[in-house]
């Protein structure tokens, strides 16, 4: 199968402004920014979306979102960001393997639009 988009940045087969990576995932600046702080943090393993993890997954998921935060705070926005996954294209998902938006600097809406 022909690797994502986002396994092609992990890779550094497309070029990104990587803030972060571990042996479990990559973080780096989106290319179209909604606020001063629009990191996507990814997993290396191409799990589509949300609803496709599994059982297997359970440490994985963990560990994206105990790294959320610390990303956030090396960025300049610790305790102050939201976090958003879009889980299917009906919802806004465009790019199909998980990732995590890490979104801060400017106010935002409840509920989001
Ligand atoms: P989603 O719509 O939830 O699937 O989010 C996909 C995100 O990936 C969007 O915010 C895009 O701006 C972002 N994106 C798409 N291509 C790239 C790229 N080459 N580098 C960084 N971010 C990207």
């Amino acid at each position: 199968m022909s690797k994502t988009l986002f396994e092609k940045i992990c890779d550094r087969e497309i070029p990104a402004d990587i803030v972060y990576e571990d042996e479990l995932c990559v973080a780096f600046k989106d290319i179209h920014p909604q606020a001063p702080l629009h990191v996507q943090l990814v997993p290396r393993k191409p799990i589509t979306m949300l609803s496709k993890a599994d059982a297997a997954d359970q440490a994985l998921l963990g560990h994206l979102l105990l790294t959320a935060p610390k990303i956030a705070a090396a960025q300049g926005y610790a305790d102050t960001f939201r976090l958003a996954i879009n889980n299917g294209a009906a919802v806004g998902q465009s790019v199909f393997h998980l990732h995590l938006h890490i979104l801060a600097g400017r106010p935002f809406k409840w509920p989001p639009g």
